[in-house]
């Protein structure tokens, strides 16, 4: 049983004149200085509103990309507050640091009602190395901290464990609560049958996830490079496909546990393959199972698609973590779109993981028919596996009425 961390709400805090430090997931994907998707933005509004609405003074805090905790004016989150007025419709002060001087001179000037964001937390080593001083920093600028992030809370960092640890606390946003309930509701009690659908990369990232999900899943559907290591622990050749050597014997035990447990495993039976990665490459459709010398497999083919299809309408819950293929190249983005409009088709309970499957069925343009997308790639992936998110971890526990 994985249980729903009981944590408090943003809805019970008073927030009236007080100074709310909101740590938001504002990694958002910039194109020429604007915000080219602005999802995981909209995501943040009620949370943002209940604050501003509720006489409160609001300091958002994010990171954007990987700066390799030094200033980079490509990744500063002044576009990000800009976009955010318009989204708004109130303006959006910004301190171009997110600690010291700068920072609490910004929010001295705040009044009721009003918004600042506060610059890229990982402009500072101390944010990932969870330094003390660094969260001291940005709890001093508030009298209550809300963690909305859910797509950085597997990570213990400053903004996300450290703050609530200095202050003491803190409370789940609405989305961060949204997230949970979706999520552990699909762990504790999903409508059977389920339908776990994994691709990607790789397969060390979701030997936890496979492990996890065995016990609930009646069929796993599974694509994408991580299915050639399944494939070559079953024996068949795979060509120049991504393989993880020292992942076969694994997958070879995983395919053993489902096996055992009568849980049934579909993988690729045919592909679309090419001499191997880039944007010119050439691909041409692959009927058997067996990827030719020297070909690399690059996305599932149409008797896949198929066989995929016919599992996923079967289905009462789907689940779903990783593209069928390098779904990037047009070429090679059938499988994925395929299985993006199937499971936005079925009369399931859908729950997609972040990332790059999040990004599939927005392609597809089928993420209003899913039941839940999440905003979280990593954390959706932690939490799905059974283990603790550190961000949620450090919330105040909440009490209930009756308890008190
Ligand atoms: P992950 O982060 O593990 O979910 O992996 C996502 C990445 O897997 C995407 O960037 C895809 O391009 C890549 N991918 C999916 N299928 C394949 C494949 N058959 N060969 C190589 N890369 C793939």
């Amino acid at each position: 049983m994985h249980c729903l961390p009981r944590k408090l709400s943003m809805a019970d805090l008073d927030v009236v004149d007080k100074r709310v430090l909101m740590r938001v997931d504002f990694n958002v994907p910039l194109s020429g200085g604007d915000v080219a998707d602005d999802s995981r933005i909209l995501a943040a509004l009620p949370s943002i509103k209940f604050v501003l609405e509720g006489g409160g003074r609001l300091l958002l805090a994010s990171h954007l990309g990987r700066p390799r905790w030094e200033r980079r004016e490509d990744l500063s989150l002044a576009p990000v507050a800009e976009h955010l007025a318009t989204r708004l419709g109130r303006p959006v002060d910004f301190a171009a640091s997110c600690i010291g001087e700068e920072a609490e001179a910004a929010v001295s000037r705040l009044e009721r009602g009003q918004v600042l964001l506060l610059e890229n937390l990982r402009f500072h080593s101390g944010e990932k190395d969870n330094d003390v001083e660094f969260a001291r920093g940005l709890a001093s600028l508030a009298d209550l901290y809300v963690n909305d992030a859910f797509g950085t809370a597997h990570r213990a960092h400053a903004s996300t464990a450290g703050v609530p640890n200095v202050m003491g606390g803190g409370a789940a946003g609405f989305l961060m609560t949204k997230e949970l309930n979706y999520l552990y509701g699909v762990l504790n009690d999903p409508a059977k049958p389920v339908v776990t659908i994994l691709g990607g990369a790789k397969v060390s990232d979701k030997i936890g996830l496979i492990r996890s999900l065995l016990p609930l899943t009646s069929t796993f559907l599974i694509g994408g490079g991580m299915a050639y290591t399944f494939l070559r622990a079953q024996g068949i050749e795979c060509g120049e496909s991504l393989l993880e050597e020292d992942k076969v014997g694994v997958a070879g035990e995983l395919l053993e546990e489902a096996r055992q447990a009568g849980v049934e495993v579909l993988l690729p039976v045919d592909h679309v393959v090419g001499a191997g990665l880039g944007p010119d490459v050439e691909v041409e459709p692959c009927p058997t199972q067996s990827v030719p010398d020297r070909k690399m497999a690059l996305d599932i083919g149409p008797q896949t698609v198929e066989r995929f299809k016919q599992g996923i309408e079967k289905a009462r819950t789907i689940i779903w973590n990783g593209p069928m293929g390098v779904f990037e190249m047009k070429s090679c983005a059938s499988g994925t779109m395929e299985i993006a409009r199937a499971v936005a088709a079925a009369d399931a309970v859908s729950i997609v993981g972040g990332g790059d499957s999040a990004a599939a069925v927005q392609l597809a343009g089928v993420g209003h028919s899913i039941t839940h997308v999440s905003t979280g790639g990593g954390a959706s992936l932690t939490l799905l596996s059974g283990k603790p998110l550190p961000g949620v971890e450090a919330l105040t526990d909440r009490v209930d009425k009756q308890q008190r």
